[in-house]
């Protein structure tokens, strides 16, 4: 049996019809110190001190970059735990206890729009680093680095696709605010000199097509399109994403700059927006909670709220005593958790609950459907060999790197073989 998969089912069509919870109130908030782009990370703040919203509490620290880390609530710092945060795994995290006075911190600020017209290219950039900004779609890259670039920028794309199952915080963002997220992309144009912008969506959410074209009327002056792309996935990788919304072809590996576009998630737009405009660092996002397990909402909640606070405020789990398994982010592309410790970041889109669906792998039958569903045309079965015999060179050689870890093949392997796992582990002994 050979069988190419594009479309999947996914899951959103319950999802979209959930309103949109505020959890803005928890008690305690936990800022993880270290993140998967910095594995250093330093706080500025100490026991007993009392931090305002907005507040500078730390910086993370990357190989080439650092994040700056914002208070979400005022209160005090209780100190440090370990809780769960995006990559999985338990890491330091500061503790604020909050006063729920929400007070602001002098330096956040609003702008007018005749501070903002005055702005050069750099200050935008500052703001936009300033802030600890980086992509909200999961990458977690940091925002002002793809702007700096020297590169002519002809484009930038907005991308809305969020293609991934059962992922829809960036389908109700656009719904609830479509205008700021154009004005993020207006001064994401400004701050990269792009004269145009493009934001791609779903070619099946016509309510969505319909809002964004209305809302961008306020905005005659500049040069934005909406465009509806492919509903197949992996539509929403940047090099799809773009292809099929601006027609620009750039070969994986490349920089997408050196082919004057830049490409940012619709959340991060959105954060830009709240940066430039009023001033703010990312203080809350939207997340999914959904999965037999645990009755399924969609929240509004600040960063470093533990995700155990809106399981409970969502009416807790089904069946609390079945065993579960926690997916964080989407099915296809999300880590396992053993712990519901998990911390909410920036990049923390939705928390998956199953009640026990654990499977059993069989072996290889040499179907091929692995190799002929994955986008970047690589051989998932070849590299799982190779990686299972330690080969470097054949792994290197069948290319493993290319892999964009977008769960394809271990959706379509007839024997429930967790293909992107080896991906994973095959991309980290290449290395
Ligand atoms: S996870 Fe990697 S190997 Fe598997 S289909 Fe996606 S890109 Fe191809
Ligand atoms: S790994 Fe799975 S999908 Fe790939 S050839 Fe084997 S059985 Fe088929």
């Amino acid at each position: 049996m050979i069988a190419k998969t594009k479309h999947i089912p996914d899951g959103k069509t319950e999802l979209k019809k959930l309103p949109i919870t505020e959890c803005l109130d928890a008690e305690f908030l936990y800022y993880p110190v270290t993140s998967q782009r910095c594995p250093e990370g330093e706080t500025c703040v100490i026991g007993g001190q009392y931090v305002k919203i907005g507040e500078v509490i730390g910086t993370r620290k990357g190989a080439f970059f650092e994040q700056n880390m914002h208070a979400t609530v005022s209160g005090e710092v209780m100190g440090f735990e370990k809780h769960v945060d995006q990559s999985g795994k338990p890491v330091d995290c500061l503790i604020v206890k909050n006063d729920m006075k929400h007070d602001i911190h002098p330096s956040i600020k609003e702008r007018t729009d005749e501070d903002i017209d005055a702005l050069e290219r750099e200050d935008i950039i500052k703001i936009i680093k300033d802030a600890g900004l980086v992509g909200l779609g999961g990458g977690a890259f940091p925002s002002y680095i793809k702007l700096e670039t020297k590169d002519p920028i002809k484009v930038v794309v907005a991308n809305g696709v969020e293609c991934e199952p059962m992922l829809i915080s960036d389908y109700g963002l656009m719904m609830e605010k479509p205008k700021e997220v154009i004005q993020g992309l207006i001064y994401a144009m400004k701050a990269s000199g792009a004269p145009k912008g493009v934001i791609a969506i779903k070619k099946k959410y016509k309510e969505l097509y319909e809002s964004l074209m209305f809302a961008r009327g306020e905005f005659c002056p500049y040069d934005i399109d909406v465009v509806r792309v492919g509903n197949h996935y992996p539509q929403g990788w940047e090099i799809e994403t773009i292809k099929n919304a601006v027609g620009i072809t750039i070969p994986q590996g490349e920089l997408l700059s050196k082919y004057g576009v830049i490409n940012f998630n619709v959340s991060t737009l959105s954060s830009i927006y709240n940066a430039v405009k009023k001033g703010l660092p990312v203080l809350e996002r939207y997340i999914t909670l959904s999965g037999d397990g645990v009755k399924n909402r969609t929240f509004r909640a600040r960063i470093g709220t533990m995700m155990t606070n809106l399981i409970e405020k969502a009416g807790g789990y089904v069946d609390p005593d079945t065993e579960k398994v926690l997916i964080l982010g989407g099915p296809m592309m999300g880590v396992n958790v053993t712990r519901d410790d998990i911390v909410m970041t920036h990049t923390t889109t939705s928390l998956i609950v199953q009640n026990n669906v654990l499977t059993k792998e069989e072996p290889c039958i040499r179907c091929a459907s692995c190799v002929y569903s994955c986008p970047v045309s690589i051989q998932p079965v070849m590299i799982m060999n190779a990686y299972k015999t330690r080969n470097k060179d054949a792994l290197k050689a069948l290319e493993v790197n290319k892999c964009i870890e977008c769960g394809l093949c271990s959706y379509v392997c007839p024997s429930k073989i967790h293909l992107t796992e080896y991906m994973r582990l095959g991309k980290r002994l290449a290395k």
